[in-house]
């Protein structure tokens, strides 16, 4: 028979950082909700609200009960320019201890919101701690969302408790990252500024979140068992939380408007990138693109243009120019759009990158090594070229390299404070040499794309039914139904 809880329809709140690599996962979460009966209501900024507005309102079309809820966020009041509204806004460093004042004051009209729809539930992400407390105050429970990989938590777990780079004397030694499933090994210069710098100006406070983590219901992470088995066993015990690995949450876009509706508008039709792809070998050509935040400055894209020509590799380049060098031209050599016609497709600002990956002409993957662009990437089945330019970034490429041994370095090695670093990282011959590598037809690129293969088979494997992410989300859903009509259960 079934039981009320099977019948209550729960609704959850859900509430991403203001960041495109954090919105664009969050959302995607709360259509797999939504898609199971769940009622979800994603709160965002009026621009971002406005890039995807039109998915969701596509998944309303089909029945979803899922929503927008619009908030101001509050840039003057932090003294950031009018207009600005996410990370991706950022001009400078100098700007992140306003930009934390602004995200503080989020804390307010959350609980208008919370007061005003009175959820079941509240998923905020890490790096909103105050969610917790503020959710606390109206007696909901409040999840965790973490959206990078058990991995790179781990590693960063390991650093904080045991410090194993104090007293290293050379920033290019290698040591051990001790307790971890592998033996992991990294230098000072790959570290985050957080572990070098005392006094590093972090986005949000690192105690505030530990803390809103040991307070929270439990912690939603967009991974999967079968890639990193040992390394979530690790996370789980060490955090003494519960968690749940739901991912890799972007294959729940599974047609071609879903791909191109998430996030900001691209800049080339897709058709055109559809009937490019179209007329190349199957998995002949470079995707190139380096996340939402990161941009090159001029020096470095020259030498990018210059590896990939003389690669000879045909290639689809995601460019984006360092913002004070934006004004000038292209940034791109003098002709190099011209010669590369028909070799190179070049996209400004924003690639519909799902649509793109998952084309069977793409053969590999330059990535600056964000979390979600390696679970899309690997749910493609595509191996990589790793850029990492900061934060877990470097992390993200040990265990591409190193764990998952599905991707070649191309030889970045230190990690920089900022998203937009100003000096050449790669040059052209570097650059050329890990192209060829990966995209020829050499025993390691053949070996690595095997292994990829064998991972996207996994990835697509555990989001159906009966798969690990399927069913840990059945068994969540059911576990909120339960505690929502069990009160005093949370
Ligand atoms: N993305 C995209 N087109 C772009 C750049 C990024 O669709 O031109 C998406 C990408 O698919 C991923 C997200 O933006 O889902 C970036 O997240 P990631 O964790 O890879 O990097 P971040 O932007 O947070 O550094």
């Amino acid at each position: 028979m079934d039981s009320e809880a099977d019948h209550h329809q729960i609704h959850i709140l859900f509430f991403p950082f203001i960041a495109y690599g954090h919105m664009i996962p969050t959302i995607d979460i709360a259509k797999l909700f939504a898609a199971r009966g769940v009622k979800t209501t994603v709160i965002l900024t009026p621009l971002s609200a406005s890039f995807f507005s039109k998915s969701i309102d596509r998944e309303r079309s089909l029945g979803l009960d899922i929503h927008i809820q619009v908030i101001k966020f509050p840039a003057v009041e932090a003294r950031l320019p009018e207009g600005f509204e996410s990370v991706n806004d950022l001009t400078s460093l100098d700007m992140v201890p306003n930009l934390s004042q602004a995200i503080k004051m989020l804390q307010e009209p959350l609980e208008l919101l919370i007061e005003e729809h009175k959820p079941d539930f509240i998923f905020a992400d890490v790096l909103l701690p105050f969610a917790t407390e503020a959710a606390s105050k109206y007696g909901v429970p409040r999840f965790v969302f973490h959206g990078t990989s058990f991995f790179s938590q781990c590693v960063d777990q390991s650093l904080i408790c045991h410090k194993p780079y104090e007293g290293i004397t050379s920033d290019r030694e290698a040591f051990v990252v001790p307790g971890l499933p592998d033996k992991i090994e990294m230098t000072r210069l790959q570290l985050h500024d957080k572990f070098k710098d005392e006094d590093a100006s972090p986005t949000v406070a690192r105690e505030q979140v530990r803390e809103a983590e040991g307070k929270c219901y439990g912690i939603l992470v967009n991974s999967f068992f079968e890639l990193e088995p040992a390394y979530e066993i690790h996370y789980e015990k060490f955090m003494g939380k519960r968690v749940w690995s739901i991912g890799p949450v972007s294959l729940r876009n599974r047609d071609n408007v879903d791909k191109v509706q998430r996030g900001k508008k691209t800049a080339i039709n897709e058709h055109f990138i559809l009937n490019w792809l179209d007329s190349k070998k199957p998995q002949s050509v470079l995707y190139m693109c380096f996340g939402s935040l990161s941009r090159f400055s001029k020096a470095q894209l020259l030498e990018i243009a210059a590896g990939l020509e003389d690669s000879g590799t045909s290639f689809i380049w995601v460019v984006r120019a360092i913002k004070k060098e934006e004004e000038e031209e292209s940034g791109l050599p003098t002709g190099f759009e011209d010669r590369m016609k028909g070799k190179g497709l070049i996209i400004r600002e924003w690639a519909p990158q799902l649509l793109i990956l998952d084309h069977p002409a793409v053969g590999g993957f330059m990535t600056h090594c964000g979390w979600n662009s390696i679970l899309e990437g690997l749910s493609a089945g595509v191996p990589m070229i790793t850029w990492p330019i900061f934060a877990e970034q470097f992390h993200n490429e040990i265990f591409v390299t190193q764990v998952l041994k599905i991707g070649i370095r191309v030889g970045v090695e230190k990690s920089n404070s900022w998203m937009e670093p100003e000096d050449v990282e790669a040059r052209k011959e570097e650059i050329a040499n890990a192209v060829s590598r990966l995209m020829g037809d050499e025993e390691e690129g053949q070996n690595m794309r095997t292994r990829a293969k064998e991972l996207s088979k996994k990835a697509r494997k555990t989001v159906k039914e009966g798969g690990s992410s399927y069913e840990n989300l059945t068994a969540l859903i059911q576990e909120l139904k339960r505690s929502h009509t069990q009160p005093g259960s949370n």
